[in-house]
């Protein structure tokens, strides 16, 4: 059938969605390839989050124009949350494309790809949201990696957060049945995978509609009884659904890793209402107090938007104050990026972007202080960590992870690739640990 290139932007969710792709045009006989001057299928999996992403992915589509004007035959498409974003302006703005398909109708790509190759004609699939979710139950063969893999829990979301495009791009939550997770957890464990990641965009609001009522605690508990598996772990989860089973679930589960990811967004009151986030600086304290207390050992980690529209210093500083109360092992910070159609997109964007660039660099270093400290800690300690593979750095030392997902590098005369080890810790710097193999 030819050789197919697909390049990923954004979340784990794309990433994922780009595997089943993948492996969809391979049962349809396509095989993979990195090089996009030998594929006769270009797919762009894109992101909606930030305007950057939109417009690297824009600039990485364009640059395939001369490809395609050598070899006419070629498909290029634009699929994911970009392609739901813009729909068929994409076909203006880069009349190469020839197919633009919405993160909901995934699975309709083959035969997409298939009609353009024989009728030449483009096609768009980005209109109802539900038509053809893609999930990866008869779908693995292509996954990047065997020991770890990705598995959607849920799609979409309902919550109206004022900046995030998300609801826009990805529709409504729906959750796939436990049953149908378990039974790919399941083949994949029989093909060696011993950690998985249950994706959602809120991931611990899932079960939303489903019968018998299924919650992300139950489902949890569920994945817990696969053999083989030995770490769960699940993002990204929002601060208003952490609630008791989930907790007792963490705290209950060994398999489960004790870390989740709950952005904060925000360490202001006001903000976080303009942002429709659903709860305050001292509802989210209580949470990680609660999730301390329940869970021992747990680490905490969160997204920042800077520069909100209407952020002043003050607010800023109440953010500075939460995660100096909270410390959190991980922080991502994001400079705010109005996204066209959000409810946020209305107000002025007025934080200037050195100021947001300054605010941005400001939460880095208060994370890095952190990091460094919790990882610091960490010297003496013997610890679990499910290696991944040489690291990129230098090649004759193996990287992992912690339950707590630290990264940790360590000499190793072997590649030692899936397999668990035991290391001590001997140093620390604000993004990974050092040690030696037991
Ligand atoms: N669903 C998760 C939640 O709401 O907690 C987060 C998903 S989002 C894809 C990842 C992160 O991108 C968010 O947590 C937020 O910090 C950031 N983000 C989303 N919209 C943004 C925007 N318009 N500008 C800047 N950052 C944004």
């Amino acid at each position: 059938m030819g050789k197919v290139f697909i390049e990923t932007f954004g979340c784990q969710m794309n990433l994922l969605d780009s595997d089943l792709i993948l492996s969809r045009l391979q049962a349809e006989g396509y095989a993979p390839t990195d090089r996009k001057d030998e594929a006769d299928v270009i797919l762009f999996n894109t992101c909606s989050v930030r305007e950057h992403a939109e417009e690297r992915a824009l600039s990485h589509a364009g640059l395939v124009q001369k490809l395609k004007r050598r070899k006419p035959e070629l498909v290029v498409g634009i699929v994911g949350c970009m392609a739901q974003n813009r729909q068929d302006r994409l076909f203006e703005q880069l009349p190469h494309v020839q197919l633009i398909v919405g993160p909901r109708h995934m699975g309709a790509i083959p035969r997409l790809v298939e009609e353009i190759r024989t009728t030449g004609q483009r096609r768009i699939a980005v209109a109802e949201f539900d038509d053809e979710f893609i999930d990866g139950v008869e779908a693995v063969q292509s996954r990047a990696t065997r020991f770890q893999a990705y598995v959607k829990a849920m799609e979409g979301c309902d919550l109206s957060c004022t900046f995030c495009i998300v609801p826009t791009t990805r529709g409504a939550e729906v959750s796939r049945p436990p049953e149908r997770i378990v039974e790919e957890i399941r083949r994949l464990a029989d093909q060696g995978t011993v950690e998985v990641t249950l994706l959602g965009q809120t991931v611990n609001s899932y079960g939303k509609g489903l019968r018998p009522a299924c919650d992300l605690g139950g489902l949890l508990r569920r994945v817990h009884e696969v053999p083989g598996i030995r770490r769960i772990r699940f993002i990204t989860s929002h601060p208003s659904f952490v609630r008791p089973p989930l907790v007792e679930a963490m705290r209950d589960l060994p398999k489960v890793c004790k870390y989740l990811h709950i952005p904060a967004q925000s360490g202001s009151n006001r903000v976080l209402k303009a942002m429709r986030r659903g709860y305050t600086a001292e509802r989210y304290l209580e949470i990680c107090e609660t999730l301390r207390r329940e869970v021992p050992g747990i680490e905490i980690a969160s997204d920042f938007i800077v520069g909100f529209p209407g952020e002043g210093p003050e607010d800023f500083d109440q953010t500075i104050s939460l995660m100096e109360r909270v410390r959190f092992q991980n922080s991502f910070v994001f400079k705010y990026s109005p996204r066209p159609g959000t409810d946020a997109a209305a107000l002025p964007d007025d934080v200037p972007e050195e100021e947001k660039k300054r605010r941005n660099q400001m939460l880095l270093e208060v994370q890095e202080r952190h990091s460094l400290e919790k990882n610091r800690a960490r010297v003496g300690r013997r610890l679990e960590v499910l290696v991944e593979g040489p690291s990129k750095r230098d090649p004759r030392r193996q990287t992992g992870r912690t339950d707590t997902h630290q990264i940790v590098h360590f000499e190793a005369g072997r590649d030692l690739r899936g397999q668990f080890v035991t290391v001590e810790i001997t140093g620390a710097t604000a993004l990974s640990l050092a040690g030696s193999l037991e």
